[in-house]
């Protein structure tokens, strides 16, 4: 028997696992809480993910990574500690944390593979995907399937049981917002449209609180000529962060924070209030650019906000008041909270999965494609004649004609396979070069250029024709074929994407991960140096002292909230008198 599949969620703020129990989703602790923070710090030459990871974020800020999903699909590298790592591998710490703990919980079999279906927003390109995908392959697991966000909410949400109906699927998580529209036609589950913005979400309106929060606090204190470091700003994110979401459910939030800041020998604690009306005032931009989308996307799937069946919102950030209302004003139309919104996308990356091993699931899923992929073709004489101008001449003197056409459109729904013929333009015309282009841009120019295709035709003709087959997996990842259309031959097509950099696995299976006792116990450990440093004085310590003993019976209980609180006592006592060390 084969591992059941497990689905992931592997989100900008925080991460969910699930798997199938009894026909249904359920969701997978991962040291002790549902939803672990997407943030891996490296300290004592092994990697910590979670809660703790956060928490180090405070304490040793050049260490840790966060937000690592909106660096997916870019060539770059990222110091943490005295590593240089680039972002698949980053989030590949991420997901063999998850898939370690997944291993231990369930009775897997080791000799075979872990097979996950792992989700991905909308709007992430192809080099988005693809990362994703490297990152799971270097963290051993395999992916079975790639799917969107907003999809696995709707199957989550259990449309694909509904025999006719059309839902807007709102879904503001951490880092990313997504609106899809997605008809159910007899266990048919098929996105019409779907629109995003990969730069928004509840990381955005943390830094906004942040600056409302500082700004309030150097005027009340009188402040002036003070700038933070990285330690003050991973503290104040996390003051914002709790207020903010405490701000969901009350009007009115206290902030208290004490050591907060010291300067000229002063130490200044934090002491405000913040209520929701001044919260919203701060995003209600950003909420506004979210109904414009739904706007959109409803446009480009033809229809009216009247015709909706409903709109489900999905994502923590959805739980923030403001955004109901906007969407009930603008729309006129009530829009309802899915049940367990920060886990709804897992859950239905779990159903995707039963689906695929053929478990009693009556669904069918069809996705698109968020982005149109075209070409530019280059043929040997422009190939030859553009090499030998000079690049100012190009453009001015010689204007190459390269096609533009779009192969496959934007919103299709995939797996997809289209082809495009292209002529030679001289007689045994062998090499045939294509840019391939992915975006809705009218010249290939405004497009992003996702890689090349070297076409090698082995026995040319005089009058030589090529037709290029684009196929779209069900992954939404391309793979490119051609055949000379004459002789039936299969071309040789050699598809090289632009950002396809291998990574060397090496660099993550050789990494240590953290136990679990190893990471519960990071901020003990330096309490107690603290306790033998001569500086610190004995008030300090016998604080310290009381507070570790109290740190360590909440790790005892399961009561989180109450494990959280004191852990941030601990940490603002260390940050403080780390900080007097100095
Ligand atoms: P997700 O990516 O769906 O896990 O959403 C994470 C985001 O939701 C983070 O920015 C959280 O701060 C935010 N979030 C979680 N709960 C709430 C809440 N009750 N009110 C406002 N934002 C929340």
């Amino acid at each position: 028997m084969p591992n059941p599949i497990i689905g992931i969620d592997l989100g900008t703020t925080n991460s969910v696992v699930s798997i199938l129990k009894d026909k249904l989703p359920q969701t997978i602790l991962v040291d002790n809480a549902k939803l672990l923070p997407s943030v891996v710090c490296y300290t004592d030459s092994k990697f910590i993910v979670g809660q703790t990871a956060k928490n180090m974020a405070i304490l040793e800020p050049e260490n840790t990574v966060l937000s690592i999903k909106r660096k997916m699909g870019q060539d770059i590298s990222l110091k943490i500690g005295d590593r240089e790592m680039r972002p698949e591998e980053i989030s590949a710490v991420i997901l063999k944390k998850i898939r370690d703990t997944v291993v231990e919980q369930f009775d897997f079999n080791e000799n075979l593979p872990v097979r996950c279906v792992i989700t991905v927003p909308a709007y992430f390109t192809e080099e988005q995907r693809n990362a994703t995908k490297q990152a799971a392959e270097i963290s051993a697991l395999q992916v079975e399937r790639i799917i969107n966000e907003p999809t696995a909410a709707a199957l989550a949400f259990g449309m694909s049981a509904l025999d006719e109906a059309v839902y807007a699927i709102y879904d503001l998580g951490g880092g990313t917002f997504d609106i899809s529209v997605i008809e159910s036609m007899d266990g048919l589950v098929e996105v019409l449209a779907t629109k995003g913005n990969n730069e928004l979400g509840g990381d955005d309106f943390d830094k906004l609180l942040m600056d409302f929060i500082w700004e309030r606090f150097l005027k009340q204190n009188k402040i002036v000529n003070v700038y933070r470091t990285r330690k003050e700003e991973a503290r104040l994110i996390r003051i914002a962060e709790q207020t903010k979401i405490k701000l969901s459910s009350e009007k009115v939030v206290p902030v208290q924070e004490s050591f907060f800041l010291k300067n000229n020998g002063i130490n200044y604690h934090l002491e405000m209030e913040i209520s929701r009306d001044e919260f919203e005032g701060l995003i209600r931009e950003k909420i506004q650019s979210t109904t414009t989308l739904l706007a959109e996307a409803l446009d480009a799937a033809k229809l009216k906000a009247a015709e909706l069946d409903g709109i489900i919102l999905v994502g923590g950030s959805s739980r923030i008041p403001l955004v109901a209302d906007m969407i009930q004003k603008k729309f006129n139309v009530d829009a309802a909270l899915i049940s367990h919104p920060d886990e709804a996308v897992s859950h239905g990356a779990t159903i995707q999965g039963a689906i695929i091993d053929n478990q009693e699931i009556d669904t069918v899923l069809i996705d698109i494609t968020p982005h149109s992929l075209g070409v530019a073709v280059m043929d040997d004489t422009t190939y030859d004649k553009l090499y030998s101008l000079s690049p100012e001449q190009v453009g001015k003197d010689y204007k190459p004609d390269l096609g533009t056409g779009v192969i496959i459109k934007q919103n299709t729904p995939i797996p997809s396979k289209k082809s495009r013929k292209f002529s030679a333009s001289v007689p045994f015309q062998k090499k045939f070069e294509i840019e391939v282009y992915q975006g809705e841009g009218k010249r290939y120019t405004d497009n992003r250029n996702i890689g090349t295709a070297m076409l090698e035709v082995a026995e040319p003709l005089e009058h030589g024709t090529i037709e290029v087959t684009f196929e779209l997996d069900i992954n939404g990842l391309l793979k490119i074929t051609a055949e000379e259309t004459t002789t039936k031959e299969m071309v040789n097509a050699e598809f090289k994407s632009s950002k396809g950099v291998r990574v060397h696995k090496s660099h993550v299976e050789t990494a240590e991960m953290a136990s679990r006792e190893e990471s519960d116990n990071v901020l003990i450990r330096r309490a107690e140096k603290l306790l033998d440093n001569d500086e610190i004085v004995a008030e300090d310590k016998a604080e310290l002292t009381e507070l570790i003993t109290r740190y360590q019976q909440k790790q005892e209980t399961e009561d989180q909230a109450a494990l959280e609180e004191t852990e941030n006592e601990l940490l603002d006592l260390l940050y403080y008198l780390e900080g007097n060390e100095d």
